[in-house]
């Protein structure tokens, strides 16, 4: 009897927290212990009566990636092996590939993408706790698995400390950090800088909200054991640039129309440089097999590598175009390792047309299969378009579409750059459609199609 009272009170909570339509005044909510600040508040669906929360505020807090592609329609959240993809206004999302069915469609309220709470609990793995306090309902989000205590991260360096000090053009972060090896890109939709300082632990403040109008917050976390991630929300278009001392980090935000010509760009170029005035070589295309001698890339359900997958798809691809007329450089012909930067830097000294990587896929979970053909944040689509179209022609791979990424080759190449992943070697069964040399004819001819439709051939 206790334990039946027991189960009708617990269900009861659990209504009360999908279904409360007036609560939502008072409720916080924290992911792993952290309170997360919403710009938008939690709504309610009221025809199903549906909790809803920010997906990128819930997201973030958990270590996730997140972006919105405009073209898909839909926001993205990726954490290691995880896909999430939400089309708006639809009652389904994508876990992986997996279809999941919601029973609220996600919304759109004041630019954010709104998720049922439930979705969360039941569909991430994660946790979802709800209780009520003196201040209204609390909701407690974690993942199941285990996170490593800060305490035991062994990194090189720690992120100590966030300062602030602005002008009237300027706004000076300086991050207590020792130098070291960091990544600087940008998002969009909202727009956000993104520095992720490797081997990094983090002991700084959480959130540093700001009454600045370039930038309205600093955010920090501990993106995976390695590294911190440190990310500007930005309210308007800022120019920024970064100085590197022994112990600490700059970051210099300006407005773009004030920015100064004389300032120094310390560290590696952030985001995508501007275009040369080259005229690019129509003929001049730069082919890259990703992976190499000690870089393996994904190993497959059998135990080949990618690094030999990708370089007999691109020598061939490199046969094949040459047929076509063009000139092909490549950045590695055989089983060497070839740095990042070195392979930016042998497309960087030519005017070639475009920049190809080849890659494949691997994820944890085995039933994944498909394409996917990558461009950098928020640059011309066509190239990527055309090459996946061209190879789903040939093949009839599972259409996984046209991704945005901040893929090193593909954001510091000077010429329009794609990364196609030509399918999952984690799945058996796509692994082996791969390594059929029927097959690789097949890709290479849709890549060079997909090539010539871009330019109009
Ligand atoms: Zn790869």
């Amino acid at each position: 009897m206790r334990l039946k009272n027991m189960f009708i009170l617990l269900t009861f909570v659990a209504c009360w927290v999908f279904y409360a339509p007036q609560a939502l005044a008072g409720v916080e909510v924290y992911v792993t212990g952290k309170s997360v600040s919403f710009d938008v508040p939690p709504v309610v669906d009221t025809s199903s009566n549906r909790t809803l929360v920010p997906f990128r505020h819930i997201f973030e807090a958990l270590g996730a990636e997140v972006w919105f592609d405009s073209r898909a329609n839909a926001a993205f959240g990726k954490k290691g092996d995880l896909t999430i993809e939400l089309p708006m206004n639809q009652k389904v999302a994508y876990k992986n590939n997996e279809q999941i069915q919601l029973d609220v469609a996600t919304q759109a309220v004041n630019g954010r993408t709104m998720v049922p709470l439930r979705f969360i609990s039941e569909s991430l793995g994660c946790q979802v706790d709800a209780h009520n306090t003196t201040d209204g309902l609390r909701v407690d989000i974690a993942w199941l698995e285990p996170s490593q205590p800060e305490e035991t991260l062994s990194n090189e360096r720690t992120l100590s400390e966030i300062n602030i000090s602005t002008s009237d053009t300027e706004l000076v972060i300086e991050l207590t950090v020792k130098d070291g090896l960091n990544k600087v890109f940008t998002l969009r939709s909202p727009d956000r800088l993104v520095l992720d300082l490797q081997n990094t632990t983090n002991r700084a403040a959480e959130e540093v909200n700001l009454d600045h109008p370039l930038v309205s917050a600093i955010r920090t976390g501990q993106l995976n054991n390695e590294t911190t991630r440190v990310v500007l929300d930005l309210k308007s278009v800022v120019s920024y640039h970064f100085e590197k001392n022994n112990d600490s980090l700059l970051i210099k935000v300006a407005d773009e129309l004030s920015a100064t010509a004389d300032v120094t760009i310390t560290d590696e170029p952030a985001g995508r440089p501007a275009q040369p005035m080259l005229v690019a070589d129509e003929q001049l295309i730069i082919l890259d097999a990703g992976h190499g001698g000690r870089d393996i890339g994904a190993t497959g359900v059998s135990g080949k590598y990618e690094k030999d997958l990708v370089l007999a798809i691109t020598n061939q691809l490199k046969a094949t175009l040459e047929d076509e007329g063009y000139k092909v450089i490549l950045t590695r012909s055989d089983d060497t390792y070839v740095s990042l930067d070195e392979r930016v830097a042998i497309a960087d000294r030519t005017n070639a047309f475009a920049f190809v990587s080849v890659h494949a896929n691997s994820t944890a979970n085995a039933a994944i299969q498909g394409l996917e053909v990558f461009k950098y944040y928020d640059s011309d689509s066509r190239l990527a378009q055309h090459v996946l179209e061209g190879i789903l022609e040939r093949t009839g791979q599972n259409n996984r579409k046209v991704k945005e990424a901040g893929f090193y080759v593909i954001k510091n190449t000077l010429m329009p750059a794609i990364l196609i992943e030509t399918g999952f070697i984690s799945n058996s069964q796509e692994e082996a459609f791969l390594w059929d040399p029927k097959n690789q004819t097949d890709i290479v001819e849709g890549i060079v199609a997909g090539i010539m439709a871009y330019q109009g051939r």
